[in-house]
C-alpha cells in the first residue's frame, strides 16, 4: 500500500473493494463544458485528446500555488457554436453523469455556467441525459445548478438571476455563488439583495469560500439560506470560523486533489479534512473539476480514507452529502435507502 505521505494526484493507486463498494455523492462538480465537449468532438472527429495530466504536471511546476492556477485554468477549447448544438451539450451532460455513476457515485449534482443556464432547453436536455444515465446505472440521480458570479454590469447579473429564475420552474435545484474578489473580502452589500430573489425562486444556495483565505467565510455563513460552502478548508486554521461554521450547521464541500492541485494545502497529508472530521463538522467529499484534475469520486474517497478516515466516516460524508444534497425529499429518502442497504450488505 502507498504511504500517505507519498500521495501525488498523479500517482495511481488501487481502489479498495470497500470504498468501491461504498455508495458516494458528489456535491461539487463543475460542468467543465471545454474540457468534456472537446474529449466527445475530438474522438468523433479522429483527433488527439487533451493531455490532463500534462496539464497538471505544467500547472504544479510553472504556476505559484494559489488563484493564478484557478484562472490557468481551461475555458476556450470549444466554440461557443459548437456547445449550443444541442446534441453536443446533451453528450458533454451525459459525460459528466456516466462519469459519476460509473465511478461509484449514487447522486451528483453538477454546476453549471453562464452560457448554459441562459439556454432554454437546458433543462429538458439534463434530464433527458439523467434518464440515459438511469438505464446504465439504475437508481442514479442528479440535479443541476448554475454557477453564479456576480458581474460588473448590475444588468448583466439581473439577467442571470432571471435566468435562474426561469430554469427553477423547470427543475434548476440550486445556485453556486462564487463571490468576486475570491480571495480577498467582497462586498456583501449588493450580493445580499439576489441572494434573497434567489431562496425566494425557490433555489438552494452554496457559496464557494474558504478556498485560498478565509475571506468571505464569515459573510458567506451570514447569507440566509445557504446550506453549504464549497471548500471551507481555510476554517480549520480559525478557532472563531469552526465555531461559526458549526453553528452554521452548513456542510463543507471538501476537494482533497483540487486543493492540492491548484495549491489550496501544500499536499494530501497537510489537508485539514482529518481535523474537520475530528471537529464533527458535516464534511463531504467531491472532486470539482474531474476532468482537470484526472480523478473521479471514488479516487476522493479511497484519498480520504488514505488519510485515516474510517470507514463509517466515509460513509458518514455520504450521508451528509444526502442530507444536505438539493434535492426533493421524495428523492433523498431514495438516496438514504440505498445508503442503508449497502450498510447492510
Ligand atoms: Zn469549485
Amino acid at each position: 500500500m502507498i504511504s500517505i505521505f507519498q500521495m501525488h494526484p498523479l500517482e495511481p493507486f488501487e481502489i479498495s473493494p470497500e470504498v468501491a463498494a461504498l455508495p458516494k455523492a458528489d456535491l461539487h462538480l463543475h460542468a467543465e463544458a471545454g474540457p468534456r465537449l472537446h474529449r466527445f468532438l475530438a474522438t468523433r472527429r479522429g483527433m488527439p485528446a487533451f493531455d490532463w495530466e500534462q496539464w497538471v504536471r505544467d500547472t504544479m511546476s510553472n504556476i505559484p500555488p494559489g488563484i493564478a492556477r484557478l484562472h490557468g485554468m481551461a475555458t476556450n477549447l470549444i466554440t461557443p457554436e459548437e456547445d449550443a448544438e444541442p446534441a453536443n451539450f446533451l453528450a458533454r451532460v451525459t459525460d459528466i453523469l456516466e462519469d459519476s455513476a460509473r465511478s461509484g457515485a449514487i447522486y451528483a449534482e453538477v454546476r453549471f455556467g453562464r452560457e448554459t443556464i441562459m439556454r432554454s432547453d437546458f433543462m429538458s436536455l439534463f434530464r433527458k441525459a439523467e434518464a440515459s444515465v438511469t438505464k446504465t446505472f439504475p437508481g442514479f440521480m442528479a440535479e443541476a445548478l448554475a454557477t453564479l458570479i456576480p458581474q460588473k454590469d448590475p444588468e448583466q447579473t439581473d439577467r442571470l438571476i432571471g435566468a435562474c429564475d426561469r430554469a427553477a420552474k423547470e427543475g434548476l435545484a440550486g445556485v453556486d455563488v462564487i463571490p468576486e474578489p475570491y480571495v480577498t473580502e467582497a462586498d456583501w452589500t449588493q450580493t445580499a439583495k439576489w441572494t434573497e430573489r434567489l431562496v425566494d425562486a425557490g433555489l438552494a444556495l452554496t457559496i464557494h469560500a474558504g478556498e485560498f483565505s478565509t475571506a468571505n467565510l464569515a459573510a458567506a455563513l451570514q447569507v440566509p439560506g445557504v446550506r453549504r460552502i464549497g471548500h471551507g478548508i481555510k476554517a480549520a486554521t480559525d478557532e472563531a470560523l469552526l465555531d461559526q461554521v458549526a453553528q452554521a450547521r452548513v456542510a463543507l464541500e471538501c476537494c482533497l486533489t483540487s486543493n492540492v492541485i491548484l495549491g489550496a494545502v501544500e499536499s494530501y497529508e497537510t489537508h485539514p479534512l482529518p481535523e474537520l472530521v475530528a471537529a464533527s463538522l458535516p464534511i463531504t467529499i467531491n472532486t470539482d473539476n474531474p476532468v482537470h484534475f484526472a480523478t473521479d469520486i471514488s479516487q476522493e474517497y479511497e484519498r480520504a480514507k488514505r488519510l485515516g478516515l474510517t470507514m463509517q466516516e466515509l460513509a458518514g460524508a455520504t450521508r451528509t452529502a444526502i442530507d444536505h444534497a438539493f434535492t426533493s425529499e421524495h428523492r433523498r429518502r431514495r438516496l438514504l435507502d440505498r445508503l442503508n442497504a449497502a450498510k447492510r450488505n
